[in-house]
């Protein structure tokens, strides 16, 4: 079991999609457990794959939804979700953060509904139908698997806001990365 280091906007592996696992094997457990151990001392509600540098279609969360403690892994996921409002997001109760943009939350509106088909850590198949910030964190993780960052979807003033503390930051560039429990790891 180990803590990985989360790889920070302008890593490549963030921003293309990631591929199928083909088979859940040993070597996909461990990195699985991996996930777990780093979202929870990062920590974080998700996580996916992309973040600690493997373009592989899994992502894991852990959240209360409905008085129960969802945690779970999905690997090879689908994604069905409800209309996105056209309203625009609440700076209060619509606010998203990111474990690979670290300290930055901005405003998203996102769909209300959201349907989540994928594969167990058995290789079972299992779907979850969520609302709210279920729906939210459902969304956030698939999108990591399509390449998409939550700052991609933003609309203005937060996308030039962001895109500002990006440059300020130095981030934007492959290899940065940080380490949940420690400082910025050099590139
Ligand atoms: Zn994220």
């Amino acid at each position: 079991m180990a803590i990985r280091p989360i790889c920070i906007t302008g890593d490549p592996v963030l921003h293309n999609p990631a591929q199928d696992v083909a088979e859940i094997d040993d070597a996909i457990r461990a990195i699985v457990r991996d996930m777990y151990e780093t979202m929870d001392k990062a920590p974080g509600v998700g996580l996916a794959a992309p973040q600690i540098g493997l373009g592989l279609n899994i992502f894991v969360y852990d959240y209360e939804y409905q008085g129960e403690q969802l945690r779970g892994v999905a690997i090879n996921p689908r994604l069905e979700i409800g209309e996105i409002s056209p309203d625009l997001p609440d700076e209060e109760t619509e606010v998203e953060g990111c474990l690979s943009v670290p300290g930055e939350r901005f405003p998203l509106k996102r769909a209300e509904w959201a349907k989540l088909t994928a594969l167990d850590l058995d290789g079972n198949s299992y779907s979850l139908e969520v609302t709210g910030w279920m729906a939210r964190i459902f969304q956030h993780e698939f999108d990591h698997l399509q390449g998409v960052l939550y700052v991609d979807r933003l609309i203005e003033p937060y996308a030039s806001e962001v895109h500002e503390v990006i440059q300020e930051l130095g981030w934007g560039t492959p290899g940065l990365a940080w380490l949940p429990g420690q400082d910025y790891l050099e590139p």
